[in-house]
């Protein structure tokens, strides 16, 4: 079973944040609120922020850190769109619901801008993403993804850089064209989280660290979710635990299987150095199967992931899987050396559809399947609105159906190790 954690680990973000990571207490007895979210990632603080705003009583418990999860972890590309792009959504909900959900996609890239400045934080956010092509037959998908977002969905933000450009946006021999999307952009994930945290308090709404709930029951009178300590008695639940909701909830765990995913820091390079790989400093995924995602950081660092792992684990030696994706998309960075290297936990759904949605008082947020930084924000927006009495936004993700993975997670990783496998032979070859 998940088991709490008194620190972060040692990620690029944890290590070089401005002064020592803000600690809140632990739940230090019995409490009443309106709302009750578990799981201080940005699902929980999102939604944490809309509704103390809004005049709830809130209270989140994290089990171990702030943004100790996947979203103090992640790459920091806040990408428009869902992991599993809109044929699935389109196919569940038709083409006039799922311009909604896109129009809400806008927003949160959107809002992903404003809001530090609302509250008054920093999250060192940087415009621009390029989505890559690596294979010639590729290059058309890029093509076909700008004129669909166009015609489909009314976006006509995007640009395709084409061969003869590219090594003005990212100097490797790798990459044949990509699309530049000005809306997308990259960020510092734990300064959002704690830009989050510090407005959520300034509203009103109370955070517990290290408090993970054990179990949750329903009552007449709403729900008592209990901790080690303590209990909090609530009107409305949020569940918002990502891939590590496990036996709280085996309902919802049950669609979702917990993938390893990983990534490192290279030391500080020389500023011009750093500025050659990347010009114009947009953050870079491409489009095979499975990808390399990379970005600078504002201390001339190449942040760069590539791989992942389906039997639950995370390589022990990251840097050392790393490296050869590293080095084959920049040659000039042969040897570079990694001062950091880290992994963590994605909540892959089975069609990799966000899984948002409520029963009863009951809602939760998960599914993000390795792509949250914008969903997470536009899912919040959902939950809260519908607890605050406005379902049209959750209406439209509750009409998303998320199966459970057959077997289990323990059935399922083999096979989607399996089917990876083969996706990955089909980058190659
Ligand atoms: C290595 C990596 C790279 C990624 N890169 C990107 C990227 O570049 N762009 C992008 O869009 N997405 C990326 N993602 C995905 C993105 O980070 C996630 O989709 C997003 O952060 C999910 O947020 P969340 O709040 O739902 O979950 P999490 O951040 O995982 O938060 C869940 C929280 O719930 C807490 N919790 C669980 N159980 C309990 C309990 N019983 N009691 C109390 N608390 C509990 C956990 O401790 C955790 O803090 C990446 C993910 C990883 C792992």
């Amino acid at each position: 079973m998940f088991k709490q954690s008194a620190q972060h680990i040692a990620t690029y973000y944890a290590g070089t944040y401005p002064g020592q990571i803000p600690l809140r207490p632990s739940l230090p007895g019995s409490l009443h609120c309106d709302v009750l979210i578990i799981g201080g990632g940005f699902s929980g603080l999102h939604t944490a922020l809309r509704l103390s705003l809004a005049g709830k009583r809130v209270v989140v418990l994290e089990a171990s850190r702030l943004a100790w999860a996947a979203s103090g972890r992640n790459g920091g590309q806040a990408l428009l769109g869902w992991s599993c792009d809109m044929p699935p959504l389109e196919k569940a909900l038709g083409h006039g619901r799922t311009l909604e959900l896109w129009n809400s996609m806008r927003w949160a890239a959107e809002e992903i801008r404003e809001l530090p400045e609302r509250h008054g934080f920093d999250i060192d956010y940087r415009p621009g993403s390029l989505w890559a092509a690596v294979q010639q037959r590729r290059v058309g998908q890029l093509h076909e993804a700008r004129r669909e977002a166009e015609e489909k969905w009314g976006y006509s933000e995007m640009r395709v850089i084409e061969q003869d450009e590219i090594r003005e946006w990212i100097d490797s021999p790798r990459y044949l064209a990509a699309l530049y999307d000005p809306q997308a952009g990259h960020l510092n994930p734990l300064k959002l989280a704690q830009g989050l945290a510090n407005a959520i308090e300034k509203a009103g709404g109370r955070i517990f660290e290290q408090s993970q709930v054990l179990d949750y029951r329903e009552t007449a009178d709403g729900f008592i979710a209990r901790t080690d300590k303590g209990e909090v008695h609530s009107d409305q639940l949020v569940l918002a635990c990502n891939a590590y909701v496990d036996r709280l909830d085996p309902q919802l765990s049950s669609r979702l299987l917990p993938v390893g995913s990983y990534q490192i820091a290279t030391v500080p390079l020389a500023p011009d150095f750093a500025r050659s790989l990347l010009p114009r400093n947009s953050c870079v995924i491409d489009n095979q199967f499975v990808p390399d995602y990379f970005r600078l950081t504002p201390d001339h660092r190449l942040l760069f992931g590539g791989g992942c792992t389906y039997l639950g684990g995370i390589p022990k030696d990251v840097a050392s899987a790393t490296r050869p994706y590293l080095e084959r998309a920049f040659p000039q960075l042969r040897g570079v050396e990694f001062e950091y290297a880290w992994g963590g936990h994605i909540d892959v759904s089975m069609k990799r559809t966000p899984d948002i949605g409520r029963q009863g008082q009951r809602y939760w947020l998960q599914g993000f399947s390795g792509h949250g930084v914008l969903p997470t924000l536009a899912g919040a927006r959902a939950v809260a609105d519908a607890i605050l009495g406005d379902e049209t936004l959750l209406a439209l993700y509750q009409g998303i159906d998320n199966p459970r993975f057959p077997g289990g997670a323990l059935l399922a990783a083999p096979l989607e190790a399996a089917g990876k496998a083969w996706y990955r032979l089909r980058d190659v070859i």
